[in-house]
């Protein structure tokens, strides 16, 4: 047991830190996935929204269509 030892547990423990880190940001992450945007009102979708609720939110909300307010999602 010598110096070696200890440096490998120190590099362990920086290990779990950065594993802890890596939960708290997918916070981030969802952010990230928030990434169809209405071009009218600016209001951010998750990319797993459905076309049919895109398509209701420009309706309802802006008397457009959904190619109008979401070009990027229109599939
Ligand atoms: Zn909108």
């Amino acid at each position: 047991m010598g110096n070696g030892a200890k440096a490998a547990q120190k590099r362990e423990r920086n290990a779990d830190k950065n594993a802890a880190k890596g939960s708290k940001s997918q916070a981030k992450a969802n952010e990230a996935a928030k990434n169809i945007i209405c071009t009218t009102c600016r209001q951010s979708f998750l990319t797993t929204t459905r076309a049919p609720a895109l398509e209701e939110h420009a309706q309802n909300k802006h008397s457009k269509t959904m190619a109008e307010c979401f070009p990027n999602a229109a599939a």
